[in-house]
């Protein structure tokens, strides 16, 4: 086959492809194995174009063997590493070369072996405090009352933030499940703000700090689901009074409905402001990632999961709405939530 047709036939493929001949030399290319390795490589010899130790290796072994093999191409593509899986095919004396770009998968695998590393970490922490504490109950402090009720107690805590963090699992799990679906209810979203905070009382008045709402005078509706707007303004107001300054007020604002440019359309906007130390500009974009923390020694010992807003994240985007956060270091921090009133289209 002619170099002309060999080149048709490969640039009617997905795949970034390359033929190499019988002499090493690069005899077509396809429009993606270009945009990946660049212009100008017909006619140069493979080493040149492909210069990664497995890949060669790989066109030796299909040469010898007259069989296909696999490989990985490692490249790098702007700023973001790339992967591909290469298949190297021996073709009527040419050899042919296919480039599955396989970067998302890879990612994907990466972020669920992250995941299951940091929910391991989680939970081995207060299960060796247990493990601890019913070894010493069983042997040394078996007959000391006193001391057996302070290990209970821990015991108790460090089980209830085992029985926090899986709650947060699942509903984040569920949250991710059903992002895709529309809520189908209607939502009196002052009414709930209210309930929130009656909820939340007893918390802020033993963290000496008041909650107060300012909503306008008419009830807004806004379609959502009222389970989940609970958990996000639930969270919220909890953050707020959790990392607010002792003593000091958080106050939920919810302003009438108005036009909305980041909304392209009729909303409301909630904001959630307390008068804590503030978050530190470069943690703000990373805060809705599961497990991050600005200070995780702070949260773990506040009873904190590190999920809390990665379940706020997904239900806001749920319904279609923003979140945002602006801190100022020393003068607190205010958390938006966007909601559409409009069904949308
Ligand atoms: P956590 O369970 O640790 O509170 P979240 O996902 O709710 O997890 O929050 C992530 C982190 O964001 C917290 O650990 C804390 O460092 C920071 N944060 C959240 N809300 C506030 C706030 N109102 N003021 C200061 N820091 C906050």
């Amino acid at each position: 086959m002619m170099p002309k047709d060999m080149a048709a036939l490969i640039n009617a493929l997905p795949l970034a492809v390359m033929v190499v001949g019988d002499d090493d030399r690069v005899r077509a290319v396809n429009a993606p194995l270009e945009a990946m390795l660049g212009q100008n490589l017909l006619g140069k010899h493979h080493i040149t174009a492909l210069r990664q130790p497995a890949i060669l290796d790989a066109i030796m072994l299909a040469r010898e063997g007259a069989m296909p093999v696999t490989a990985q191409y490692m490249g790098r593509e702007g700023d973001r590493d790339t992967t591909y899986r290469v298949v190297v095919a021996p073709a009527d004396g040419n050899i042919v070369i296919s480039f599955e770009d396989r970067t998302a998968t890879e990612y994907a695998g990466q972020m669920r072996r992250d995941f299951v590393a940091n929910v391991s970490h989680e939970l081995r922490t207060p299960l060796t405090a247990l493990l601890g504490f019913i070894e010493t109950l069983g042997g040394a402090a078996r007959n000391d009352d006193a001391a057996r009720d302070r290990f209970l107690a821990i015991m108790t805590h460090e089980a209830n933030r085992m029985t926090r963090l899986v709650d947060d699992l699942l509903s984040l799990s569920r949250v991710e499940d059903d992002e895709r679906v529309r809520p189908r209810g209607q939502v009196d979203i002052g009414e709930l703000l209210e309930s929130v905070i009656k909820g939340l009382e007893p918390q802020a008045a033993s963290a000496d700090m008041t909650v107060t709402l300012e909503q306008p005078d008419q009830n807004v509706m806004v379609p959502g689901d009222h389970g989940q707007l609970v958990q996000v303004f639930t969270n919220l107001v909890e953050n707020a009074i959790k990392y607010g300054a002792s003593g000091g007020n958080v106050v939920v604002s919810l302003s009438p409905q108005a036009m909305h440019q980041r909304l392209r359309g009729e909303g409301v906007e909630i904001v959630v402001a307390d008068q804590g130390e503030g978050i530190p500009a470069h943690h703000i974009p990373r805060l809705t990632e599961r497990f991050y923390r600005v200070d995780s020694h702070r949260s773990r010992a506040i009873g904190g999961t590190g999920l809390g807003l990665a379940i706020v994240k997904h239900i806001v985007n749920r319904h279609r709405g923003r979140f945002s956060v602006e801190s100022k270091q020393g003068q607190g921090t205010r958390v938006h939530v966007l909601l559409p009133t409009e069904p949308g289209l």
